[in-house]
């Protein structure tokens, strides 16, 4: 087909990163900031890798508009290390701790949490996740440590497009893993926000924390505290976190620079809307050929859900799509094993182009039937 040397990447993390990201890191390779050794190679204690620190937490800074009282930390351990960090860093006294469970992510992150306190689920879960209940009915505790939420959930293509209202100052966590920088968000109203930079922002390896000052150095478990295991932790504790030294800065620091220099979060939003709505497009006109199970209000801007041949999916039809898609060359539009299907990421580095690539896949394969 006359598209099948264009590539559309849509793989749900380690996802598409800039190909102008990808061009300078190329470039780079060799001879890091005229170091004359490669980024991979030069010390993490030089003045020019630390330049590269404090620009991307500057970055950061600047594209979220991080209030004065957060620090940015970057740290390793991915979104899962956070599973366990947020309980060690922000279990008070208590011991208890609130979570939003509308997904497999904060499913997760609901059970790891589980280890180490007296966690409790805001509302009665199902096994499949569809949307996100009304905030009216969800039980929260004032005693709770925080209320924990993930706003997008990657697997099940759920989206908050709310941010839950906490009580008593109880302090919001939320894993942005897969759509930080995609919306406009106010960290004010948050005590941590954590992303692995997998996604949206970067490559695996390197992990976003925003923590309110006021949240750090509380914790009750200590280091000491070898029931907890705490000991090995270092890497997970917000106030001794030792700057983290890996290589993957340099290349979440180029695309934030990428997001800056294309028009800002506020641009990446406006984006998402237009992406996300042609393919929803698609499957609301598809009278069921396309079904997407998610409720309209929590659907995902970045992950994209859907059966093919029906709400229950006809396999064999499905099948069909993903091979006549990687054809044309449409990448990785299977969905998570975990519920089938088919799912297409649309972080900020996926075009408009491709979008389009894929609606106009979408419609055709359809009118074939
Ligand atoms: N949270 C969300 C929303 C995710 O999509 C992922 C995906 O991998 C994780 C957490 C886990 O992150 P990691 O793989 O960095 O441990």
């Amino acid at each position: 087909s006359k598209n099948q040397n264009i590539k559309s990447y849509f793989g749900a993390g380690p996802s598409k990163i800039p190909n102008e990201v990808l061009k300078e890191v190329q470039d780079e390779m060799l001879n890091f900031d005229s170091t004359d050794v490669s980024i991979l190679e030069v010390s993490h204690r030089s003045k020019n890798f630390e330049n590269v620190v404090n620009s991307t937490v500057n970055l950061v800074k600047d594209l979220m508009k991080v209030p004065d009282n957060y620090k940015v930390i970057l740290l390793q351990g991915g979104g899962n290390g956070q599973f366990a960090g947020v309980p060690l860093n922000l279990l008070n006294t208590t011991g208890k701790a609130d979570y939003i469970v509308t997904g497999a992510w904060s499913e997760k992150a609901f059970k790891e949490g589980k280890k180490y306190g007296a966690v409790n689920s805001v509302f009665q879960t199902s096994k499949t996740y569809t949307g996100i209940p009304p905030q009216d009915n969800w039980v929260l505790d004032p005693e709770a440590s925080y209320l924990y939420y993930c706003d997008n959930e990657t697997i099940d293509g759920v989206e908050f497009d709310f941010i839950p209202k906490t009580r008593d100052n109880v302090p919001l966590v939320c894993d942005m893993s897969s759509n930080i920088l995609s919306r406009v968000f106010d960290v004010s109203k948050f005590g941590v926000v954590f992303a692995g930079a997998q996604k949206n922002i970067g490559c695996a390896g390197i992990t976003l924390v925003l923590v309110r000052d006021d949240l750090i150095g509380k914790r009750v478990f200590s280091f000491e505290d070898f029931k907890y295991g705490v000991r090995s932790c270092v890497h997970l504790t917000y106030d001794v976190v030792h700057p983290s030294k890996s290589t993957r800065i340099y290349v979440l620091n180029k695309v934030l620079k990428w997001v800056k220099e294309n028009g800002g979060v506020e641009n990446m939003e406006k984006m998402a809307i237009e992406k996300s709505s042609m393919i929803y497009k698609v499957i609301d006109d598809s009278k069921g050929f396309y079904y997407s199970h998610i409720k309209k209000n929590s659907r995902s801007r970045m992950n994209i859900t859907f059966r093919v041949g029906g709400p229950t999916g006809d396999e064999a039809l499905e099948k069909k799509f993903l091979e006549e898609a990687a054809a044309e060359g449409l990448l990785a539009l299977k969905g998570h094993r975990s519920v089938g299907g088919v799912r297409a990421s649309l972080y900020n580095a996926v075009t408009v182009n491709d979008a389009i690539r894929l609606r106009d896949f979408m419609k055709n394969f359809m009118n074939k039937q």
